[in-house]
């Protein structure tokens, strides 16, 4: 590994100030900020990152669960998955947050691993963690194998002729179902950006995958009050019950009166090259009575702009069983 200076700053300004020095955008930029390190680590020992110095994160006043006054939940940039995860407001009130952090990983990983750091871990695409490989994801330019080779884990939502690469985390999409906001202290201003708007498609730049700025530290995620009465379910589907991401996975959080549902709010994960969140099939959804045959219509919505690889064609019948399975589950508790 190539050497590297690690610095432990005082506070938020100073950490955000020594950031703001890398002339790049976050990703691939020369200073950067380590929490739990279970991304960052892992690609430095890879050379896929290469930072020249790393700013510890741990010790800023960051690792509060908060409730607002507005009946809503703060939660800190370095709390841990595993904390997020057990803590009992977030069991009660946003369940499908807490199933979908206990999805994720292993539990040794969600003891370290953070909830910025969630929020940016990059993707599992073999050729973008191999150096030898091309990647545009890596390397802008270089091409992309994986549209002629192994695709088998890649996306279907949101692709590009330059990456097909699928957005890994169990967390946000639990997050854009529950429309969190993600909260951003930079070096002139501090910014709150929607769940939706945060991270970005490939386009003709896949190496830039959030809006983040050079310098921006995420402080915090905001979670709306909890919506009285709604039905939560993640459900995810890999190819072993634990320690590996998701082919394809559900967040979905539905009201319902009397036998119509009120409101929906769905997302996909281990299909899109982002949190995919799904308006085509909560608009099939609300208004309907909730039963398999309208799950179905919306799992048939959802996946209606899908474009398989190669080896993915599976994950569209895949992804509609996932998300009516997880509506039955959401409703039948
Ligand atoms: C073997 C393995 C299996 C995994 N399985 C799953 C899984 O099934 N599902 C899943 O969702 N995830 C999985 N993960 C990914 C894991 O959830 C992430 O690695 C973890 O959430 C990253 O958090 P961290 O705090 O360790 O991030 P770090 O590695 O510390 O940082 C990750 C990135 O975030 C940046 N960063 C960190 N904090 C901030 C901040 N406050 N502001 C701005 N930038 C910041 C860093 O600079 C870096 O770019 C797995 C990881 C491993 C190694
Ligand atoms: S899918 Fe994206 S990350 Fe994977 S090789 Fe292609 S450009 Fe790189």
């Amino acid at each position: 590994m190539h050497a590297f200076a690690f610095i432990r700053p005082a506070d938020a300004a100073a950490a955000v100030a020594g950031a703001a020095q890398g002339n790049t955008a976050q990703q691939g930029a020369e200073v950067r900020f380590v929490a739990g390190g279970t991304t960052l680590l892992d690609l430095m020992k890879l050379n896929v990152e290469t930072p020249a110095r790393l700013i510890d994160i741990n010790r800023l006043p960051l690792d509060k669960i908060e409730a607002m006054p507005d009946g809503g939940l703060k939660i800190g940039a370095t709390v841990r998955n595993a904390d997020l995860a057990h803590h009992p407001t977030v069991e009660r009130d946003y369940a499908v947050l807490s199933q979908a952090l206990l999805a994720g990983a292993s539990a040794q990983l969600r003891n370290m691993a953070t909830t910025a750091g969630n929020l940016l871990q990059r993707t599992r695409c073999m050729y973008f963690r191999d150096t030898a490989m091309p990647c545009n994801k890596r390397e802008p330019g270089t091409g992309c194998p994986a549209i002629t080779g192994s695709n088998r884990m890649l996306a279907i939502l949101g692709t590009s002729a330059h990456c097909i690469a699928t957005n890994p985390s169990d967390m946000c999409v639990a997050m854009a179902a529950l429309e969190a906001t993600i909260h951003v202290q930079g070096p002139k201003d501090a910014r709150a950006i929607p769940i939706g708007d945060f991270h970005l498609l490939p386009g003709n730049t896949p190496q830039r995958e959030t809006v983040l700025e050079p310098g921006d530290l995420i402080t915090h995620v905001t979670l709306p009050p909890p919506i009285t009465g709604s039905k939560q379910a993640y459900l995810k589907l890999r190819d072993r019950a634990s320690y590996e991401f998701a082919l394809a996975s559900a967040a979905v959080v539905i009201t319902i009166a009397g036998q119509n549902v009120t409101r929906a709010r769905i997302a996909l994960g281990g299909v899109g090259t982002k949190p995919w969140r799904s308006p085509e099939a909560e608009a099939a959804l609300v208004g309907q009575p909730a039963n398999g045959a309208n799950f179905r219509k919306a799992a048939d919505a959802a996946l209606r702009n899908a474009k398989p690889q190669s080896q993915n064609a599976f994950k569209i019948e895949l992804a509609r069983r996932c998300l009516t399975h997880s509506l039955q589950m959401a409703i039948t508790g």
